[in-house]
């Protein structure tokens, strides 16, 4: 049987790994993390039927997903920076499942239950990928391992070691930088915070700035805080993430012209601070097929987070999976087929992730979002 090694376990790298064993093909995952546990999985996903849960169903995970899935996630609350509502959506018990949010955590967990032991080859961080005869690659891990393949597939994310064999695409900066910060247990450690934000998305848009809010299944609110500015704005806005303590207090200052509800937000937030630099690759990124290797998920094409990479992550995972599964003797020739499908697909949600990410960062974000988010009556 061919070796085919994955890098990367982020949901697209996992979701093929568990595709690919419910067909009888084992595949190795190398993670450069050191354990499952060596990172917190942050943050809130919305999974769509026709990409994420679907891809889920093909992975035979849809009862673990119907477990995780969190209806009341898909709750809208929009605000502009004064605190007037300007649109309000709560879920009703009985709405179908459009777009739960599930953890970031929880998803890793069952994808990861999912695997047969030793899936996953963690502490293994890609440092190169050499090219041998005959579309075969040579692994070069930190610590100076190697392992031999005969399908490589780069799952390893926004900066891919092995997208350089395919493309020299790189992701170019977004004017955007999101910082985030959050307060741990928030029904009990501040239920009159709890009452404003709600079960779901809350934002708030004001000029050059926004703050959303999302409770996880932890109990943890996820504060985000997103600034325009150039690609060095980190470095050069004066605020000293190195210190959340002073940092915090400069991002408060930031917001002091907006409603005492969002600064009462900044002030609860604990001293948990780290700061994200967007990007995202062209539009409609694709490459003339190299023999032995292919992308999916980030590594492929990278978003602005519109609520579409994830998804489109898992689907790849998964429709890579079932591609391979249909030829398993020919994985190259299997791997430049699911390679003709993916770039349509994923040309189409980064045109959407694009537009949306266009309206986020506009003046008037708010009301352009209500107008999206809106049913149309
Ligand atoms: C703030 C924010 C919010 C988002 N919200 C959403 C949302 O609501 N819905 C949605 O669909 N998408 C969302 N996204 C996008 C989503 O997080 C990504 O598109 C998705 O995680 C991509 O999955 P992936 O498997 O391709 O890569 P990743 O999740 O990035 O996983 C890559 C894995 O590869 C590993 N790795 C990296 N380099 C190496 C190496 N050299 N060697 C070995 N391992 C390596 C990493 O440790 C990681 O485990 C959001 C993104 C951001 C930044």
């Amino acid at each position: 049987m061919p070796r085919i090694a994955i890098v990367g376990a982020g949901p697209g790298g996992l979701v093929l790994a568990r595709v690919l064993h419910m067909h009888g093909i084992e595949a190795v995952v190398y993670e450069r993390e050191a354990s499952p546990a060596a990172r917190i999985q942050g943050g809130m996903l919305d999974l769509h039927p026709d990409s994420g849960q679907r891809a889920l169903r093909e992975a035979g995970l849809e009862a673990e997903f119907l477990a995780i899935a969190r209806r009341e996630g898909q709750d809208h609350r929009l605000l502009d920076h004064t605190g007037a509502v300007l649109l309000r959506q709560d879920t009703p018990d009985d709405a179908p499942l459009d777009r739960p949010e599930v953890d970031r955590a929880d998803l890793r967990t069952i994808l990861l239950g999912s695997l047969p032991p030793g899936a996953v080859a963690w502490g293994h961080g890609l440092q190169r990928a050499e090219p041998l005869p005959g579309g075969r690659h040579r692994l070069h891990f930190t610590g100076g391992r190697t392992a031999e393949c005969d399908l490589l597939v780069g799952a390893d994310g926004a900066n891919s070691r092995v997208r350089p064999l395919v493309t020299d695409a790189r992701p170019a900066p977004l004017g955007a930088h999101v910082v985030e910060l959050g307060i741990p247990d928030l029904a009990h450690a501040r239920p009159d915070l709890a009452a404003r934000v709600g079960r779901g998305n809350y934002w708030a848009f004001g000029p050059g700035r926004s703050l959303s809010a999302q409770l996880n299944g932890d109990g943890r609110l996820r504060v985000y805080l997103t600034f325009q500015g150039a690609e060095d704005w980190p470095a050069t806005c004066g605020i000293p993430f190195d210190d959340p303590v002073r940092a915090r207090a400069r991002l408060r200052e930031q917001f002091a012209d907006w409603a005492a509800e969002f600064t009462d937000l900044i002030d609860a937030c604990d001293d948990t601070l780290a700061v994200r630099s967007l990007s995202a690759l062209p539009v409609g990124l694709t490459w003339a097929h190299v023999p032995g290797v292919t992308l999916l998920g980030d590594a492929a094409h990278l978003m602005p987070p519109a609520g579409e990479g994830a998804n489109a992550a898992l689907l790849d995972g998964a429709e890579l999976g079932l591609t391979l599964a249909a030829d398993p003797y020919a994985p190259d020739a299997a791997a430049h087929r699911y390679e003709r499908a993916m770039f349509p697909r994923a040309e189409a949600a980064a045109r959407l992730s694009a537009r949306i990410h266009d309206i986020l960062m506009s003046p008037d974000a708010a009301r352009q979002l209500v107008a999206v988010l809106q049913p149309a009556r």
